[in-house]
């Protein structure tokens, strides 16, 4: 589905929540819940964000507030919400969208059929009809994910069902934001408490996911070459029927040897450590950076142009090219490394190639042009090739 065909499922819900405005108007304690609510996911969503090293799906980040806001506000405002939030994490270079129908269910059950909420008093017909329409919404997204991986593969196998522990945490975290919303309508001081469950739950499951499968490179704090490889073709397979671009970049930094020559190969791990945090810290949410090797990273940037692509290369040269590293050179002697500068080259998918590994030929070719230019330079598809391209 592209994102236009996803966006276009959030309009018969936006319909709802105007008929519904027209109905019952807003009280002011709505818009309070819905404010802070609103808050409360842009601040898990950037906690969960900073952990992070390796992507999963997300889409319960945005459900769990979904639903809160479901059982606590008026249904307009509960609808707001959730293209408010899409529109966030869109903005922060996350292309899911959410389903916003099983919320608007999750709304009716909480109020008995009103759109405003009235004073909500929990009994057992109510959280069983939310609890019905939580669960109506897991497995929706579930079965979306898994029909996605099928046609994506063009087969059924056992990967096509995705991690049962997933809809475990999935669940998990519907079930928090369908009691913080019950909780909401007492106070909304409420979701101090959850902030913090939300973020540990998440970050305990993608911990456990990572030290499982080892996706991680010590040394740096990026993917390592498999799961960054691994990730690069799932990107690559998604994008490929409708032929969306995907930026490839090989970074490799100059005259490493030599550095460690003077420094002492202890400083060269600090610089290679510097460099992981910089990359990562200049990439967006659905971007990955990882070590290739030695003192060679790759970036993927999915949704990325040609344009695009040399431009973000261009920004992490300069981010790299101003590092400063505070370390101990070979005498134990505290020393500030600040001339360390990269030679990058710019793939993109599907200009340069069908595969990553293609891809990837093409970004290291052009890092060598990029030696040969004089390094600290980014190398890639010419001004007038990108025109050609274009039409
Ligand atoms: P160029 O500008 O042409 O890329 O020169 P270079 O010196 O960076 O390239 P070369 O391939 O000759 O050397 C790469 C060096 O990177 C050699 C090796 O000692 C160093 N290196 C590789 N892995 C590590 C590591 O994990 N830690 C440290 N400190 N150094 C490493
Ligand atoms: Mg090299
Ligand atoms: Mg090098």
């Amino acid at each position: 589905m592209t994102p236009v065909w996803r966006l276009a499922g959030l309009l018969p819900p936006v319909g709802v929540a105007v008929f519904a405005a027209i109905e019952v108007p807003t009280a002011a304690i709505d818009w309070v819940r819905a404010c802070v609510i609103l808050a409360a996911a842009i601040v898990t969503t950037e906690l969960v964000r900073r952990t992070q090293t390796v992507r999963r799906n997300e889409f319960t980040m945005t459900s769990v507030w979904s639903v809160a806001a479901a059982v606590s506000v008026h249904l307009t405002l509960a609808l707001a919400l959730v293209l408010a939030v899409c529109a966030y994490r869109y903005l922060r270079g996350n292309h899911e969208f959410t389903i916003a129908w099983p919320l608007v269910a999750a709304h009716f059950a909480a109020s008995s059929g009103a759109w405003a909420i009235p004073t909500l008093q929990a009994n057992t017909t109510r959280v069983v009809a939310v609890a019905a329409a939580a669960a109506t919404h897991l497995i929706v997204n579930y079965a979306l994910a898994t029909i996605g991986r099928v046609l994506r593969d063009r087969r059924v196998s056992r990967t096509s069902f995705g991690h049962i522990a997933d809809i475990g945490l999935d669940a998990a975290l519907l079930t928090v934001g369908a009691v913080t919303g019950v909780l909401m309508t007492g106070t909304p001081v409420v979701v101090l408490a959850t902030i913090p469950v939300v973020v540990m739950l998440y970050s305990a499951a993608t911990t456990k996911q990572l030290e499982g499968t080892a996706f991680v490179d010590q040394k740096t704090g990026l993917a390592n070459a498999a799961s960054w490889q691994a990730y690069a073709e799932r990107v690559i397979a998604d994008v490929a029927q409708d032929r969306r671009e995907v930026g490839i970049l090989m970074v490799d930094l100059d005259k490493f040897k030599r550095l460690n020559d003077t420094y002492g190969h202890r400083a060269g791990d600090d610089v290679l450590a510097a460099v992981g945090e910089c990359l990562k810290s200049n990439l967006r949410q659905a971007d990955l950076g990882g070590r290739f090797g030695g003192e060679e990273f790759t970036v993927l940037l999915p949704e990325t142009n040609v344009v695009d692509t040399i431009a973000i290369a261009e920004r992490i040269r300069t981010a790299i090219a101003a590092l400063h590293i505070t370390t101990v050179d070979k005498n134990g002697v505290q020393t500030v490394i600040s001339d360390v500068t990269a030679s990058i080259g710019a793939a993109t998918y599907p200009h340069h190639g069908a595969t990553v590994q293609d891809c990837l030929r093409v970004a290291d070719n052009y890092v060598y042009q990029a030696k040969h230019q004089g390094r600290n330079t980014v190398a890639g598809i010419s001004t007038e090739n990108i025109v050609s391209i274009r039409a």
